[in-house]
């Protein structure tokens, strides 16, 4: 029945949103028939259960379509699942379909996939943000009940904020990489997104696991049992795999810092406001506010698109017509068949990432770019820190303005890769990130408010975002 009614919602709205690049009806009622089986012999139980799911396609589903949104991976059926993906099969979730997204989940705004283009559910005429944008729509126009997304620079926490849903990236290494088509993959995660925040900590408690596969997999609970994260500031925090225990209304003597450098210059005044609206709320319910000073982060732009694209121009050289994917038609020998593949197949937004990424790693410009943005990597960490000495939550803005209206980004790419500020800084020192709706602006559009932790102290900005749904 709940995989009937997703669909009927999607008949009604899809023709609008297009969140989603494949969607399978039919296959998706017979597992919820298998598993409701399962239910009902007593051999499978927990909160996912027979519960549909929608998941970004450039995560790896065994035997179904997995396109990046892609020209170049538009026949692809890989011959394996992601981790994450066989976790929720695990704990019984029902793939409905896969979601739209950015080419190779580079972009901002769900506007480079090959598929066209995905609508904001909350306004048409604006985009859903992205890359994971099919995933936050479809959870907001209400055709899955919650999805996967990937977040290398804030594709989880900036189209949360835009479709006014709650989005959480992962400490690095929480979840399995195993089966996500890479981009940056010191940079990538994969998480949850969905309605509220009871429901990400649930899906997170399931998608999370140490897996060998994945060499940059943590076990998080050997940080458990070394003391990480415990007790800290009187916080109860455990760093292992245990969620949902943070889920309490309770964040009297929480110590949350304003990073100033987060809320001057080209933050939109009426998204400054409903955030600061939001902290006043975290300090009538006792949490301690101090606004502190994070300078550093006005380097992470420049970092971030260097070693993104960096590692982008290595991970897809492997689509190169022979393997898998799309293969041009006509060519004569090996390396027109490579040249004509490539240039075919893929975006203008990646060729540029492929291009910026050869040159910033090629000998003469190695030390000055490369290996500069891996050092400003570090100090940003460091500078993080220093900040969780004092701090067990840091709280920003997911993104510099509401959603922008479709076609205003695509044409100055300086510009979209300018409102990636405030969220990929996390990712740069690997931490853990969540977004929730604090309200909308004047058109109605949704506002989104980011909450920072230190690594493995996603139960302290779980229980953060909960206090204030
Ligand atoms: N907008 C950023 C980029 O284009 C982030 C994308 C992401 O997190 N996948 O690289």
């Amino acid at each position: 029945d709940a995989v009937n009614a997703y669909f009927e919602q999607i008949e009604r709205v899809e023709g609008d949103v297009h969140s989603f690049v494949t969607l399978d009806r039919e296959g998706a009622l017979k597992r919820a028939e298998e598993v409701q089986k399962q239910i009902d012999e007593g051999t499978l139980t927990g909160p996912l259960a027979g519960v549909p799911v929608a998941v970004k396609d450039n995560l790896c589903t065994k035997g179904r379509l997995t396109t990046c949104s892609s020209k170049i991976l538009e026949n692809f059926k890989p011959t394996f699942s992601a981790e994450a993906v066989c976790n929720l099969e695990k704990a019984g979730a029902v793939l409905i379909g896969k979601t739209n997204m950015d080419e190779f989940a580079m972009g901002s705004t769900t506007e480079t996939s090959y598929f066209g283009v995905t609508r904001n559910p909350r306004n048409l005429s604006h985009v859903p943000g992205g890359s994971s944008g099919g995933s936050c729509a479809a959870v907001a126009a209400c055709e899955s009940p919650y999805a996967l997304g990937s977040d290398t620079g804030g594709s989880i926490r900036q189209p949360s904020a835009f479709c006014g849903v709650v989005g959480l990236k992962p400490t690095y290494g929480t979840v399995s990489r195993y089966g996500l088509i890479a981009y940056g993959s010191s940079l990538d995660q994969i998480g949850p997104i969905a309605k509220d925040v009871t429901d990400c900590a649930a899906i997170l408690e399931v998608i999370a696991s140490h897996d060998s596969k994945d060499s940059t997999s943590i076990d998080r609970n050997s940080y458990v049992n070394r003391g990480v994260g415990i007790k800290e500031s009187g916080m109860d925090c455990p760093a292992g795999y245990d969620f949902m225990s943070a889920l309490v209304n309770d964040v009297s003597g929480m110590r949350i810092g304003i990073p100033k450098d987060y809320f001057g210059e080209g933050l939109e005044p009426e998204v400054k406001e409903k955030i600061l609206a939001a902290v006043q709320v975290l300090k009538d319910k006792g949490a301690v506010v101090e606004e502190f000073d994070l300078s550093l982060v006005q380097y992470a732009i420049p970092a971030y698109y260097v070693i993104a694209s960096a590692e982008a121009s290595s991970n897809l050289s492997r689509f190169d017509g022979v393997k898998y994917g799309y293969r041009t038609e006509e060519y004569e020998g090996l390396h027109n068949m490579y040249k004509k593949t490539r240039s075919e197949g893929f975006g203008a937004e990646v060729k540029r990432r492929i291009m910026l990424g050869s040159f910033v790693l090629s000998s003469g410009y190695y030390d000055a770019y490369y290996l500069k943005a891996l050092k400003t990597k570090a100090l940003i960490k460091e500078a993080f820190d220093r900040a969780f000495e004092r701090f067990d939550v840091i709280i920003a803005p997911a993104a510099p303005t509401t959603a922008p209206k479709l076609g205003q980004s695509l044409s100055d790419p300086l510009k979209m890769y300018l409102g990636d500020i405030y969220t990929i800084s996390v990712n740069l020192a690997g931490l853990p990130g969540i977004s929730i709706p604090v309200g909308k602006d004047s058109k109605g559009l949704p506002i989104g408010m980011q909450m920072i932790g230190n690594c493995f102290q996603e139960n302290k900005i779980i229980r953060a975002a909960y206090t204030l749904e």
